[in-house]
């Protein structure tokens, strides 16, 4: 660590910024750590929000990340409930929304992002509901107990793990998507096909290439979704679900380069050396497929990159080059990623998608970049340490389910960006 960073100041007190923290502990920087979040409370994961926590009695305190007496324990100060309005990089201070500031040495900025608004609605409407904090998870699961007719808008990762808790309680579930498939920004069209069967299998309806252009409210709450063909589903709870926009309005504030989200060198540092970005919010080179800038929502991306944050700064130099991973839990079925399919040319399948046991292996000028699995955990084992060391497996080796994929590792040519 460099000898003139005796404070470590960490904006968002998420998924990445607890890390961050415990990180920095656990490599030794004994300096101060201030992590300031809006939210109250103590830091939390937010995945079982649309699974077990939607249909289970597990308990806020089972969210929490780390318990009260840790903040005392590793001396970190938490600041929560104090939104960080701007930043001058000059003076090295942040100022927050109450007025308090911070003076820091090293910057953090770990703000996570925030779910997008349904273009047609201008006001609130009541029942008409998003989730991404335990707040809206905790209204979402009591809306749900006494809902009939559930609309999800959005047919990516959490609006399908909410609809097939939403099926599992009763409820009659519609998914409406403004593209031609599921998750059909994330997974393959194999992928998305199996996902649709599994979800109607359970009971949910969908409807593809349909947007919403309104929403009714009857004695003050929601009675129909209007869709672009003028046909009105009933609805008494909607889920808005159409993805996310990363947290980088701090960006305007003090100058820093914001492109979807802050955007960071290959040591995850902005162009002031003094400020790193971790996490929803950072657009950073993507080692695996020639440096583009990618930003990844994901618990493994937002963890990885905060640890690597704090060993670069006790000292490693390395770039950071972790491949990502991503994991879905929807109606029982188990979804696993490894990689990014960026440009992928094409892809083959290995196990049997009618028995809902497969994974997609995809590929980008003849080199894997990407293998999703469905209920194929050892695929998935194999496809992260393949990747890891980028080896590609032949097409005809990876439809092969008699072929070992981890004799590769022993024997296959090593293929280096
Ligand atoms: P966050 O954990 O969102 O934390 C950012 C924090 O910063 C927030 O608390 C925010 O309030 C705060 N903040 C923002 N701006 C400021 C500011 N100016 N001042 C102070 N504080 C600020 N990922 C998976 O890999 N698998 C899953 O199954 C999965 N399921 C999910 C289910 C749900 C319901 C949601 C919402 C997300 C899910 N994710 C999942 C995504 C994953 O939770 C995120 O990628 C991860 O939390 C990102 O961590 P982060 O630290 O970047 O952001």
């Amino acid at each position: 660590m460099s000898a003139c960073i005796n404070s470590v100041v960490i904006v968002g007190a998420g998924q990445s910024g607890l890390q961050a923290a415990s990180s920095l502990r656990d490599e030794g920087y004994d300096g101060a750590i201030y992590l300031i979040g809006s939210e109250s409370g103590l830091p939390y994961q937010r995945p079982p929000l649309s699974k077990s926590y939607l249909d289970s009695d597990m308990a806020v305190d089972e969210l929490h990340l780390e318990p009260a007496r840790w903040f005392n324990e590793t001396r970190v100060e938490l600041v929560a409930g104090e939104h960080v309005e701007s930043i001058d990089r000059q003076g090295k201070r942040l100022t927050m929304t109450s007025g308090r500031s911070q003076a820091y040495d090293h910057l953090i900025l770990a703000t996570g992002s925030r779910n997008r608004a349904l273009p047609c609605m201008s006001q609130p409407v009541d029942g008409v509901l998003s989730l991404r904090s335990i707040n809206d998870a905790a209204a979402l699961k009591s809306r749900l107990a006494g809902a009939r007719h559930v609309v999800v808008i959005g047919a990516g990762f959490l609006g399908l793990e909410a609809a097939a808790v939403a099926i599992a309680q009763g409820c009659h579930v519609h998914v409406l998507e403004a593209t031609e498939r599921v998750m059909q920004r994330a997974v393959s069209a194999s992928m998305s096909a199996a996902f649709q069967r599994h979800h109607e299998t359970l009971g949910v309806q969908f409807s593809f290439d349909t947007l919403v252009v309104d929403i009714h409210s009857r004695d003050g709450r929601v009675s129909e979704v209007e869709l672009n063909d003028c046909s009105l589903l009933p609805a008494d709870l909607v889920l808005v679900a159409i993805g996310v926009l990363p947290n980088s309005e701090l960006g305007a504030t003090c100058g820093l380069e914001v492109r979807n989200g802050f955007v960071v060198d290959d040591l995850l540092l902005t162009a002031d050396r003094s400020i790193s970005a971790i996490g929803d919010c950072a657009a950073f080179p993507y080692a695996f497929d020639d440096n583009e800038i990618i930003r990844l929502e994901s618990v493994q991306n937002a963890v990885d990159q905060a640890r690597y944050v704090a060993q670069r700064m006790l000292g490693n130099v390395q770039r950071y080059d972790q491949i990502p991973i991503f994991w879905s839990e929807q109606g029982g079925s188990r979804l696993q990623m490894v990689g990014v399919a960026r440009g992928a040319d094409q892809s083959v399948v290995r196990g049997d998608p009618e028995a809902g046991a497969f994974s997609v292996f995809r590929y980008r000028n003849e080199r894997l970049n990407c293998v999703e699995s469905l209920n194929r955990p050892a695929d998935h084992m194999a496809a992260r340490r393949l990747l890891q060391r980028r080896l590609s497996p032949s097409l005809v080796q990876a439809a092969d389910v008699s072929f070992d994929l981890k004799s590769l590792l022993a024997t296959a040519t090593e293929v280096r960006s």
